[in-house]
């Protein structure tokens, strides 16, 4: 990640520049600039070697004008408040901006889950949720998977949560594996959603998706899924990266295979058929799209201006900052951004929720004609109003979610 750039002074630009466009009270913005409620816990955590661990931990709510807030749980060394603060930020958008009956927020544990013991990584999940049980809920705070954390994380947030309660509460996350309540179709759905949003961005374009040129960087849960399924619609998959290193391959690679490759392997890196680039010619490198599935903060003022793309869609959360989203604009480089983008991801732990609380489940198919419906629309609204506006994707998408929540808050009054 790149710490020059604090994610949350990141968040508030991007607002900032959005409620340009919009007739908002001054205390009204000033009101959504900042998080509702923020918990930081310290907790110990019993390591395989018998010693005893202390880890922090956030949960940010960011608003909760629109419904419980929903948002993942990142398992990362480098997590600051201050991220968890952004990201619960942008969750608020999200949500708006495609629809969803939800507030956004984000939670976060300083730890290296690579490096840690499943039973290591239980005992964490375990101690943390109690840890934030307050703030977590069916009807008050849903969380979901995010960096670092997966299925499995979650089915031990619901057992514990569910444990505390004396009985199964399936509804409090979402991402938990299909035998617990889970939803079809929740594992490739943000990188579904990246797809959906691809082929939109290239339809109102006029760019063909047939033989596209599509580099990824972060070939994990988004990008990797994202690469395969716009691989099965004609793209050809050049380049991608993750945590190891950076590869490139002119001539397309099978992106499913890839990923199959990165399982056995833990990496990209030496997939048969590619040669090995630095991240700076993978930044360089010629394609029609480019698809940033990482962390936040990786197309910078110093990147962006070498970046030989067409169109960027941004699979990740808040990948790009404000200075190179600047540099984009000047250079005339389309970004689909993330709040619309990687919306996929929580449009169908929508669903899930809605399936655990009504115990009533919903085929596949259902599911991602639902996810196609939602996104297809989201991106026509947010389109229409940039080109209306004569603003960029982001700012269009921020003001469309923005204005939905400022809405709200209008309705229901200030209290008392
Ligand atoms: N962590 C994902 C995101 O950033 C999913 C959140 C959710 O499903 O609640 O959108």
């Amino acid at each position: 990640m790149n710490k020059q750039e604090n994610p949350y002074q990141m968040a508030l630009r991007q607002f900032d520049e959005a409620v340009k466009y919009l007739k908002l009270k001054r205390g009204i913005i000033e009101y959504l600039r900042y998080p509702k409620r923020e918990l930081t816990v310290n907790f110990p955590v019993e390591m395989d070697d018998g010693s005893v661990k202390i880890f922090t931990g956030y949960r940010v709510h960011h608003n909760t004008v629109l419904g419980p807030t929903k948002g993942g749980i990142r398992y990362h060394p480098g997590v600051t408040l201050d991220e968890v603060r952004a990201l619960a930020m942008w969750m608020t958008w999200k949500c708006a901006v495609v629809g969803l009956p939800y507030g956004g927020s984000k939670g976060g544990v300083v730890c290296d889950p690579k490096k840690m013991s499943g039973i290591e990584l239980e005992n964490l999940t375990r101690r943390y949720t109690t840890e934030i049980s307050m703030m977590i809920g069916p009807e008050s705070d849903i969380p979901a998977p995010d960096v670092g954390t997966d299925a499995q994380i979650m089915a031990w947030i619901m057992d514990t949560y569910s444990m505390h309660k004396g009985y199964s509460v399936p509804a409090v996350v979402t991402g938990k594996p299909i035998s617990i309540g889970g939803s079809l179709g929740r594992a490739e759905a943000t990188g579904r959603g990246v797809t959906i949003i691809t082929r939109e961005a290239c339809r109102h374009l006029g760019m063909p998706l047939e033989g596209a040129t599509v580099v990824v960087q972060g070939y994990g849960k988004v990008g990797a899924v994202a690469a395969y399924l716009l691989h099965e619609q004609g793209c050809k998959i050049i380049a991608a990266s993750d945590s190891r290193g950076c590869i490139y391959g002119p001539d397309g690679f099978d992106a499913r295979h890839a990923k199959r490759f990165k399982k056995e392997t833990g990496s990209v890196v030496g997939y048969p058929g590619t040669e090995t680039v630095s991240q700076d010619e993978f930044w360089g490198l010629p394609c029609d799209i480019l698809i940033p599935a990482a962390m936040e903060g990786q197309i910078t003022a110093e990147n962006a201006p070498k970046i030989k793309a067409k169109l960027i869609v941004e699979g990740a959360n808040g990948p790009t900052t404000p200075d190179a989203d600047e540099i984009l604009r000047e250079r005339g480089i389309p970004v689909a951004p993330d709040i619309l983008a990687n919306a996929g991801g929580v449009t169908v732990s929508y669903f899930e929720w809605v399936q655990a609380l009504q115990a009533f489940f919903w085929s596949e198919e259902e599911i991602d004609q639902r996810l196609e419906r939602i996104m297809t629309k989201s991106f026509a609204e947010v389109w229409a109003l940039a080109q209306e506006k004569e603003i960029s994707m982001r700012t269009a998408a921020l003001v469309r979610a923005i204005d939905r929540v400022a809405e709200a808050i209008y309705v229901r009054g200030i209290y008392p």
